[in-house]
Formats: structure tokens, sequence, C-alpha cells
């Protein structure tokens, strides 16, 4: 564990800023200081949240290349889907927070009832105080970086507690961060569990999560003992129905699932086919081919699986149906090539788990009804795609499909559009982000009423309440 608190602005609060140190107590430290740096609200006004997002744009711009080492040495990923999927994502929130921050932080004035005029009555969006933001490895870059901004722009502090699944990232974010932005109120904290459990015990404003629903509930239940509230980032099982088997279909598709290796939260888990599947398998093959040639497991755009239990994991799902297209592995390197798999065992666990890899069942399914309740059987995802053209079927998905996000026929692409909220539903999660959806999450909507006892108006209506005065009242109200 290291703890990345180093200061180059000077302390509000006189005290210096703890060093780094290995010990696992200094966290309770670190946060007090960092507490008690947000409590003098030097994270309110608005040239502050500006100007740490100027800094935080400054630091992916100047550091890109770090960061895309680490990314590779983390999940091999290859530079380009690296940029744009952990960096320009990022700086395109920053980019969207940096325009619309005024607007945002405006409060907006409400009418007044007859009763209690005159009077002025408004809503203004106020910071919580300080987040905590928990982050998985499959995109250990963007998940930390794109809630910080939500929280800047919120006028929030804010400690990042990286995966420790993704070492390099982690701890080139942990290095980067406090030289770009105010360490009084910024910090990493590196580690893994231990770490995690020390930090969900301290006392936050909001606790920010985003990783797997087994830990969200640990994360759900710590909060609970001190009434704090959660934002929870999951994944689960996100279908894609097909009725449409032509080749920008199957590209779609397969650039969806197979980017980043299947280790995406929205990436399509399973597909439900309506139709000629033989010829949605056959372009599924060809659009594979097409992105990664005829060795994937060598393709430099082609990534690895994060670990070795992992790669275990995924392995062990090859034997729950039909391989059909792919199925290569290669221990030594963590690779999988992306497969395709047909005849599946409904009850394995590549049916019932988040698959969280480049294995892609194709389930047969006899008409869109049917398609439609073998959904609705299951837990909500995070993301439900339609591959179709046909508007009816297009209007009926989007009307009986719960899910956090209905998309026809772009999966991934509603992730890097920052107007619109961004997170699950049920099972696949509580609460969403990006833009303003996050802004106003990590703020607290706050009421507020003015009124002047120069003219006392509300005379009227004090007790006792005689004949006149219930008439007055119930006139008023
Ligand atoms: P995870 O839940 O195992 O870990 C997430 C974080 O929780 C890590 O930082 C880890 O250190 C911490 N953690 C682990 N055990 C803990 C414990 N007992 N107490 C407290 N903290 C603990 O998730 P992961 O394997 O890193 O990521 C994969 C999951 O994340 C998948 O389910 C995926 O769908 C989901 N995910 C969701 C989104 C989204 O935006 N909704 C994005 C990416 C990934």
């Amino acid at each position: 564990m290291g703890l990345f608190t180093s200061n180059p602005l000077p302390d509000p609060v006189g005290d210096a800023a703890p060093p780094v140190d290995e010990h696992p107590s200094r966290i309770t430290e670190v946060l007090g200081h960092l507490r008690r740096s947000a409590d003098t609200r030097i994270t309110h006004p608005r040239r502050f949240r500006a100007q740490q997002l100027r800094a935080l744009e400054k630091m992916l711009a100047e550091r890109t290349g770090e960061f895309l080492d680490a990314l590779a040495e983390d999940l091999g990923k290859s530079a380009t889907e690296a940029k744009f999927s952990e960096i320009d994502v990022v700086r395109s929130e920053i980019d969207h927070a940096q325009r619309h921050l005024s607007e945002w932080m405006d409060s907006t004035a409400v009418k007044v009832p007859l009763a209690l005029q005159p009077a002025m009555a408004k809503v203004e969006p106020r910071p919580l105080g300080v987040v905590l933001i928990i982050g998985p490895w499959n995109y250990p870059l963007q998940l930390m970086l794109a809630p910080l901004v939500a929280a800047i722009a919120a006028g929030n502090a804010a400690v990042l507690k990286p995966s420790e699944l993704a070492p390099a990232t982690s701890g080139v974010l942990a290095k980067l961060l406090p030289m770009y932005l105010d360490a009084r109120v910024y910090a990493v904290i590196e580690g893994g569990v231990d770490t995690a459990t020390e930090l969900l015990a301290a006392r936050w404003d909001h606790i920010f999560f985003t990783g797997g629903q087994q830990v969200a509930r640990v994360v759900a239940e710590a909060a609970a003992k001190q009434l704090t509230p959660t934002t929870l980032e999951l994944g689960g099982k996100s279908p894609a129905v097909v009725d449409n088997q032509s080749l920008p279909t199957a590209k779609r598709l397969a650039y969806a699932k197979f980017m980043n290796t299947g280790q995406t939260c929205v990436a399509p888990d399973y597909v439900l086919s309506i139709g000629d599947t033989d010829a949605l398998i056959a372009r599924l093959g060809q659009a594979i081919a097409g992105f990664y040639g005829k060795d994937p497991i060598n393709h430099p755009d082609y990534g690895r699986i994060v670990s070795r239990k992992h790669f275990d994991r995924l392995v062990g799902m090859l034997d729950s149906g039909e391989v059909v297209h792919g199925g290569d592995c290669d221990a030594d390197t963590l690779r999988i090539a992306p497969t395709i798999m047909r005849q599946v065992d409904l009850d394995s666990k590549l049916m019932q788990e988040e698959i969280f890899g480049p294995i892609l069942p194709v389930v047969e399914v006899a008409s869109f009804d049917e398609a439609l309740e073998f959904i609705a059987a299951r837990p909500s995802p995070l993301a439900a795609y339609l591959m179709s053209e046909s508007p009816r079927l297009q209007s009926i998905f989007s009307d009986r499909v719960r899910a956090g996000a209905i998309v026809h026929n772009a999966p991934l692409a509603q992730m890097v559009i920052p107007s619109l909220p961004f997170g699950g539903v049920g099972a696949s999660g509580m609460g969403s982000y990006h833009g303003k959806y996050g802004f106003d999450r990590l703020s607290q909507i706050r009421s507020e009423l003015s009124k002047t006892t120069v003219i006392d108006t509300l005379s009227a209506i004090y007790p006792p309440y005689t004949w006149a005065k219930r008439k007055i009242i119930d006139r008023l109200l």
C-alpha cells in the first residue's frame, strides 16, 4: 500500500500533510487531514473547481505515454484502444463539465405559494463533502477519473482507491495525481481488500463504487452503518437481441464484445438470435477475422485477461456448449481468442454469471417475444441491445425491457455521450453519472427559503384557530 499526499500548495489548516507511509493506520491520519482541509470549503468556489478540472486535463495531456504504458502492462491494451477508451473519454467528460459548470452550479428560483408571499425560494446544488471512489481493474483509469470529474465539478474533496489488479495504472495515478491536483483535498490510496475495508470504515459523505455485485454488498453494508449515500456502478449480463444478420450488425457486435478482450461492463454478454443463426455466426467470424486476423491472440490490438484466476474461470466456461469460432487459449500470456459458442447450457456458469471475457454465446430463440421473456426472467442488466432496423421492434423493446440503457444497433456507444446518464437498475446498480448526472449525483440538491419579518403575513394562520382564520387557511393552503 502507498499513500500519496505530497502537498505543493500552502496548507489551509496549518498542519503539514502526513508524509508517504506504508503503515495502514496512516490512512486515518491522511483522511483526517483531507477532511479538515475540505471543511475549510476550499473546493467550493467555481474558480477552484474549474482550475482543478484544467489540472486534470493537463495531467492526461502531458502524461498520456505513462498511462498508456501502464495500461499495456496491466491488460495488454493497445495504445489506440487505451487512448480513446481510458483517456479521451475522460477528457471529453472534463471538457463537457468545464463548458457547463456555471450553468450546473446556478441556483433555480421556484414559485412561492400565495400563502407564504412575500418570500423567495430557490434550489441550489451544494457540495456533499468528501467522496470515496473505489474502482475496478478493467478500465482502471477511466473508472477512477470519470467519477473524479463529477466530484470536482460538484465541489467535493475525494479519495481514490484504484484496483490492486491493475497495479501499474494504480501506481502511475498515485504518483501523478498529487503532482497536478491540489493534494490537500484529493488523494490516491493504493491497496487491496484490507485497504478498502479500512477506508469503508471511515466517515464519508458519499461512496462511489464501481465493481462487481458481491463486493457491492460489502460496500452497501459498510455505508449503511453510517447512513452514507452510495452510487453502485455494477455489471451483469447485458443481452443483445439480433434479428438482422448483416455484416455491419456482426461487426458492431464483435467490436463491442471483444474490445478490451470482453472485459467491459456493458459489453454484450450473450446474443439472443432470431432467424438465421448460421448466417449470423458466419458473419461474426468474418468480422473477428477482419479485426484481429487469423491469429487473434498474437494480434497487437487484442489484449489479455487480467489474471490467471480470471483466465481459468473463462477457460472453464468453454465446456458449456459448442465452440463454433475461436477457442484458442494461451495460459502463459493469459490470452483467449475471440470465441463464439452455441447450443449452450442455460444452467451453466456461462449463462448464469457475467462472462466478462471474450466468449460470446449465441442462444437461438423462436420469436422476438421469447427473447423479451428470456430477458425479463433474469436480473436487470446494465444495458440491453437490439440489433434490428424495425421501428416496431425497437419501440416494443424500449417499452418492455428493463435495463440501465436501451441501445439500438450501436452497443457501447451510449458510454461516450456525456449527456446520457450511465448507470444500472436493480441488480446492475443504483445511481448514474456522466455529465450533469454525475454533478447532481455528487451534490446535495438543497432547498432555500427566505422571508422577511418586517411584514408579518403569517399571523393570519397562527392559533387560536377562529372561524375567520380557518376560512383564511382553507383559502390560502
Ligand atoms: P470487484 O468488485 O472485485 O472490485 C472492485 C473494487 O473493490 C476494487 O478496487 C477492489 O480492491 C475492491 N474490493 C474487492 N474486495 C473488496 C472487499 N471485500 N471490500 C471492499 N472493497 C473490495 O470488481 P472487479 O473485478 O475489479 O471489476 C469487475 C466488475 O466490475 C464486473 O462485475 C463489472 O461488470 C463491473 N464493472 C462495472 C462498471 C460500471 O460502470 N457499471 C464498469 C466496470 C466494471
